[in-house]
């Protein structure tokens, strides 16, 4: 296909996903959450658009093309990115996302608050920091942090802060729990247990020598991922991080047919790109998925 044409397909579908974003209103105690591929989700709650570690730039080894463009990202409340990683954090992105949705305030590692604030040009107030132990409230969504062990369990040696993390996101009743980039670590899974989220979602690229060695920093496999949640036992698990790069992958049909197996009455769920899900808490506080239900397994 031409370039010309390439791009006027891209700029369409941009403008109108936001569009669809924007237009899309889920029902009291529901969120709607997109997937833009790798670790990137839109998430519709309480009212707010949160959008989370997407990966906006055009790179020649990118598998998923970008889906949205940042300028058209004009309704944007919160952007959060989870370390400083391009495909989390996107430093071209962030400051056309800063003047496209000039209200929208940006979350990330405090550790690294200082820093991108001077190099991506954004006011120290629009940006915030969190730790492990710290919430942001943002109207009425709150953000917590969960540290992350990307291959490590890091923390600066100055300070004691994190500069991989994993966000709960909560409001109308609803807690989602994106991990980030992270392996399993001890105390792990009892941290995330204190937020009983509803939703998970969780990387399953996994890690080896080749790709350490060539500076690849690892995630959890999809079997790890898989015991995580059969364990927590949330009402929806999806994974992510496996779509990206080429070098970095990994089956999400694995996952969810080994959750399947081992952990029968665990609903999981694999995304499509850009195809809205809509999950609903009911009294009962079971987790109705009104939307995206082909390839759901399990129960
Ligand atoms: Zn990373
Ligand atoms: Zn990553």
């Amino acid at each position: 296909m031409p370039k010309a044409t390439a791009a006027r397909r891209r700029e369409k579908y941009s403008l109108a996903l936001c569009r669809r974003i924007q237009a899309l209103h889920p029902p009291a105690a529901a969120a709607a959450l997109w997937w833009l591929g790798q670790s990137g989700f839109v998430i519709k709650l309480a009212g707010r658009i949160i959008y989370l570690d997407v990966f906006f730039s055009a790179m020649r080894s990118r598998r998923t093309p970008p889906l949205v463009l940042p300028r058209h990202v004009t309704h944007a409340d919160v952007i959060c990115g989870t370390h400083d990683h391009i495909d989390h954090i996107d430093h071209a992105a962030w400051p056309k996302l800063a003047a496209a949705s000039p209200e929208a305030l940006f979350v990330v590692p405090l550790l690294l608050r200082r820093r991108l604030i001077r190099e991506l040009g954004l006011s120290g107030t629009r940006l915030l920091g969190v730790d492990e132990h710290q919430s942001i409230q943002i109207g009425p969504v709150t953000i917590s942090a969960i540290p992350a062990a990307h291959e490590f369990l890091d923390r600066d040696r100055k300070t004691g802060l994190h500069p991989w993390l994993g966000y709960v996101i909560q409001g109308d009743g609803l807690t989602i729990y994106h991990a980030g980039d992270t392996c399993l670590y001890e105390g792990l899974e009892n941290t995330i247990r204190r937020f009983k989220p509803d939703v998970m979602l969780l990387p399953i690229s996994g890690r080896d020598a080749r790709r350490l060695k060539s500076g690849c920093l690892g995630n959890m496999t999809f079997q790890e991922a898989a015991d995580l949640a059969g364990h927590l036992r949330p009402s929806l698990v999806a994974p992510m991080h496996y779509d990206m790069f080429t070098f970095n992958g990994a089956d999400p049909r694995r996952f969810t047919a080994y959750l399947k197996v081992k952990y029968p009455r665990q609903q999981s769920l694999i995304f499509h790109h850009g195809r809205p899900v809509i999950v609903q808490k009911s009294k009962s506080h079971f987790l109705r998925v009104v939307a995206n239900k082909r390839r759901q397994a399990g129960a």
